[in-house]
């Protein structure tokens, strides 16, 4: 899947004031998405502003219809369920395969749902990241996720090196926020040969900066590495198109743009020149074996193909049927309908906090459509954290970063411009 979106100068010229709000929201063929979630209230019964799915995605109305069903079939069939429940469990994961794989633009057989995000990162490690004594380093985008800084680290010490040498961090310059590519160049160009993998986020989850991944992949395997995506942040956001971009591997979860709930599965991309591939070693399970004689149980290990060939445990139901509750939503509304929705959305907000006018707010998120998704990091110079929880107190629920970063992330599905109207109205009379 490409992503087309409309640069800024052909998108409609907002306006300031609420009427105009109220009629994009009329307009918006997607509006009727608003209906099919569940939005936290206040105290009075009112819906709160929610701007954080870029956290924890809100919950499909339809999500616990899809999970009940599976409760019930558990109650009717105890272990029959996993051939005659509805939706039979044994192959419960192929059936989220098919849109999972469109919304990060992969083959079917590229993509799997299985584990969390920092467990498939580690599994995807033993296999694409394999050291020698010379060509052992890491590069990470600088503010990368903890969790992947973390993971990325432990599999340095795993190996026997020391992060202090072998982590590189991809760092905006002095005085900048955003990473530029030309100096990831440099990196390669200086440290290329001693670099084993490249792990990157695709979208920054504090920045809100979208990364160029084909262009980063090509230029890491013209230096002999691997070439890896975070895209926790990317996923139901932004369509990385995966399978172009050539990337080795990706790795996602599913509560934040995907709305699958807290905790719920992740997914994981291996690109199709690695499907069959005997010499990649990996950490296997009875689910990535073979389907034919998985219950045989005596055979040697003999890998599905693909991304399946790295499942190792039969899959929780539960978590999946809210995957499969969420993604109908997303198929329905179609991915590309939504990304020129959050084009349109993202620019009023954009457009809004410009019109403040306030010397002390500086938006960190690229100003470029194509580098970025529906958040908007917006910082608030010599705020501190009393200014969220007034925004809460308002009735927005915003994500905080230290030390003066509000991130906001309305998103296509259930978002309207009027939220976005009324959040910066909300921060501005906070801010005076
Ligand atoms: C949210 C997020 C995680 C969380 O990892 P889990 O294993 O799902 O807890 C990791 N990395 C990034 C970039 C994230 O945005």
């Amino acid at each position: 899947m490409q992503d087309n979106v409309t640069t800024k100068n052909s998108i409609l010229t907002y306006q300031n004031n609420r009427e105009f709000a109220k009629a994009c929201d009329a307009n918006d063929p997607l509006a009727s998405f608003r209906n099919e979630f569940l939005f936290p209230k206040d105290k009075d019964g009112n819906p709160l502003i929610y701007l954080c799915g870029n956290s924890l995605g809100l919950q499909p109305k339809r999500t616990q219809s899809y999970i009940e069903q599976e409760l019930k079939d558990w109650a009717a069939f105890g272990v029959e369920g996993h051939t005659d429940a509805t939706h039979p469990w044994l192959p419960y994961h192929e059936f989220l395969t098919e849109s999972m794989a469109s919304l990060v633009g992969a083959k079917p057989s590229e993509v799997v749902v299985m584990n969390t995000l920092t467990t498939n990162l580690h599994l995807l490690m033993v296999s694409f990241y394999q050291p020698t004594k010379t060509k052992y380093k890491i590069v990470v985008e600088s503010d990368a996720f903890p969790s992947d800084k973390y993971a990325v680290e432990s599999q340095l010490r795993f190996h026997g090196f020391d992060p202090k040498d072998g982590l590189i961090l991809w760092k905006p310059r002095e005085g900048e926020e955003l990473c530029r590519y030309e100096d990831l160049e440099a990196i390669m160009e200086t440290e290329g040969d001693e670099i084993a993998l490249l792990m990157i986020g695709s979208t920054n989850y504090y920045s809100g900066q979208h990364f160029p991944l084909k262009k980063i992949t090509e230029l890491g395997h013209s230096h002999g590495c691997m070439v890896g995506f975070d895209l926790a942040h990317g996923a139901g956001n932004i369509a990385p198109d995966l399978h172009e971009t050539g990337a080795d591997f990706a790795v996602w979860c599913s509560y934040k743009y995907l709305n699958s709930g807290p905790g719920s599965l992740g997914g994981l991309f291996v690109h199709e020149r690695h499907a069959q591939n005997p010499e990649l070693k990996r950490f296997v399970g009875w689910w990535g074996h073979n389907k034919q004689t998985r219950f045989n149980m005596r055979h040697d290990f003999d890998p599905l193909p693909g991304a399946e060939g790295w499942q190792l445990s039969n899959p929780p139901i539960l978590s999946m049927a809210a995957i499969r509750a969420s993604l109908d939503v997303f198929m329905e509304a179609g991915f590309q309908n939504l990304r020129e929705k959050s084009v349109k959305l993202t620019g009023y907000l954009e457009f809004l906090v410009d019109e403040l006018n306030d010397p002390r707010i500086y938006i960190i998120t690229p100003r470029e459509p194509k580098e970025r998704g529906c958040q908007l990091s917006i910082q608030v110079k010599s705020a501190d954290k009393r200014l969220h929880t007034q925004l809460t107190e308002a009735g927005v629920i915003s994500d905080w970063r230290e030390p003066d970063v509000i991130r906001v992330a309305p998103t296509p599905l259930y978002n309207s411009f009027e939220d976005v109207y009324e959040f910066v109205q909300r921060l501005k009379s906070i801010l005076n």
